[in-house]
């Protein structure tokens, strides 16, 4: 095992810990030493021999004990016990905002209670108010809590949805019954977030096809006579609506939504049906709008359809992680991976000192990766490579690098990784400071956001766009699926201050490259075209660009 997979491992008995033991101290050692792992700059498996890792300051005599165990033999006998002693799905628990981990190992001791059901079930009978800390008002909180959780619980991000429609989309299409399926809804707009997956089906014999949809989806039962309802995968439920092959254009259009954007065009065409979405838009006299910029009745009203920016235009990208940082691929790796992937570009950045969780590059570290950069770029030709970093914008808005050290560099983007918790104001200014630091190219995932998980940090998104856009810095789209951050809501508030953006995967992994796969939906779904992306320009106008940008800021 590698830090990172030992790191992990030590969270996981400290959580375990934490729920069974009172004394919080042994639990507290074993986050420590996770922390301690993830810091060092070598495996420790290497460091075992000279009994260096014993030394490591934040480990103990124990939790040495199993990250040895773990070095040598991928396993942790500790763990195994822990993990006998709860049921699986005891951290589900953890969903609910009001409970920690010491009152959920209570509750599984006292009442037995190890999923949601289960405490649902306990809060009504007024159980849990019979322990220590817990009254009839937390039971209240908690049952909120638990609503809370499943709504969320519900939710899945949108790769999870375009990959099962996409899977059900080509398992029908090869069924002779049926002469075309699409995905609509919310998958087929984009959403970031989506609850259902819809699909429409042509065909003239809907009984006919229930019974293969049987084979396909779980717990399949008819909602009305045009649709049945199923789930697929156990967890995700899927619409099917039954079209008349003359009618799939005016279903596909009526389930794609949304039902603002679908009301205001059936006003203008009449709500008669059609064997194609075109057909709808001519009778309406409207140009044909893609299914992202569906959202609004506004989305309608524009005069002339848009370009839409696709991934092949993607000539190269940036945000890149690699081992020197928190990733999990190597310099050359990383590369290697890009120059298959035919970009012509792809610049390197890996966190800044002060992201030590993430193992962040000190000066003289980011020399060491420059050095394996330059070592590898000549494997990788004629592809370019470009030296960056994705700096800290610490507490005040400073930038985590001196000015010495950004000179170095052909671009900076500056990212938030801490004290989220500033107030509207307070991180406005952060990042207003940050901005007016002439060596900072982009700014990387806008607010921080994590979906399904934690909102973004707020600020005043006019003014920071206003200096971005006065300052020349981009705004990053971030591709990573949990992000997805500037959200499409915002961009045309910072068009209008004329900012441009930059598509990048933030990829810690050569798979995560991928990400720009996403990060290319929500460009389009906020309807952007090639021309206000940067990564789609050719590499020797994105290298002329980044060299004058550094000159002025070194003048
Ligand atoms: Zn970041
Ligand atoms: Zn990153």
């Amino acid at each position: 095992m590698n830090k990172w997979e030992i790191a992990k491992v030590l969270d996981e008995i400290s959580k375990y810990v934490e729920l069974s033991e009172p004394n919080r101290f042994k639990a507290l050692a074993f986050e420590k030493a996770s922390r301690a792992i993830s810091a060092l700059d070598r495996e420790p498996a290497d460091m075992l021999p000279s009994g260096e890792l014993q030394k490591t300051p934040g480990i103990g005599k124990t939790t040495a004990s199993v990250v040895e165990e773990l070095a040598r033999t991928g396993r942790s006998r500790y763990l195994e016990e822990l993990r006998k002693e709860y049921p699986p799905g005891i951290f589900e628990l953890l969903r609910v905002p009001q409970l920690g981990l010491k009152k959920i190992g209570m509750l599984h001791d006292k009442l037995g209670i190890s999923n949601l059901d289960q405490l649902e079930e306990a809060c009504r009978a007024g159980r849990l108010r019979t322990l220590r800390g817990f009254g009839e008002k937390t039971e209240q909180k908690i049952l909120q809590g638990i609503a809370a959780a499943r709504k969320r619980q519900s939710q899945f991000l949108l790769p999870i949805g375009v990959e099962v429609g996409e899977q059900l989309r080509e398992r029908l299409a090869g069924i002779d019954a049926i002469e075309n399926a699409e995905v609509s809804g919310s998958v087929r707009r984009r959403l970031e977030v989506i609850r259902n997956i819809n699909i429409v089906i042509a065909t003239g014999d809907p009984e006919g096809i229930k019974r293969n949809l049987e084979k396909i989806v779980a717990s399949l039962e008819s909602v009305d006579p045009s649709t049945a309802k199923g789930v697929a995968r156990n967890e995700i439920e899927v619409f099917f609506h039954f079209a008349k092959p003359q009618e799939f254009g005016s279903i596909l259009l009526r389930t794609t939504g949304s039902s603002e954007f679908v009301n205001a065009l059936l006003e203008r065409a009449g709500n008669r049906s059609a064997k194609t979405e075109e057909e709808i838009f001519e009778r309406a006299g409207a140009p044909y709008v893609p299914p992202e910029r569906r959202e609004s009745a506004d989305d309608l009203r524009r005069k002339r359809a848009r370009s839409l920016v696709k991934l092949d235009d993607l000539r190269g990208t940036f945000h890149v992680h690699t081992t020197f940082s928190d990733g999990r691929n190597t310099v050359l790796e990383m590369l290697t991976a890009a120059h298959t992937r035919g970009f012509e570009y792809v610049g390197m950045s890996d966190h800044s000192k002060s992201a030590y969780y993430a193992g962040g590059l000190s000066d003289e570290g980011l020399k060491v990766q420059q050095a394996e950069i330059a070592k590898h770029e000549r494997q990788v030709k004629p592809m370019r490579v470009f030296r960056g970093t994705e700096a800290d914008i610490l507490a005040d808005g400073g930038i985590d690098y001196p000015t010495e050290t950004l000179e170095t560099l052909d671009f900076v983007i500056a990212s938030i990784h801490s004290r989220f918790g500033m107030t509207k104001e307070e991180m406005t200014e952060r990042i207003l400071r940050a901005l007016d630091n002439p060596f900072v190219t982009f700014l990387g995932h806008l607010t921080g956001r994590k979906l399904l998980a934690r909102d973004g940090y707020t600020m005043d998104f006019d003014r920071v766009f206003e200096k971005a856009g006065e300052r020349g810095v981009m705004i990053e789209i971030n591709g990573n699926p949990n992000r997805l951050d500037i959200d499409w809501r915002l961009v045309g508030r910072a068009l209008d201050h004329g900012v441009r953006f930059s598509i990048h995967p933030d990829a810690h992994s050569i798979q995560e490259y991928n990400a720009l796969i996403s990060g290319t939906w929500a460009a389009r779904k906020a309807g952007l075209s090639p021309k206000e992306i940067f990564n789609t320009k050719p590499v020797d106008e994105v290298a002329e660009y980044l060299k004058e940008r550094r000159a002025a800021a070194t003048k």
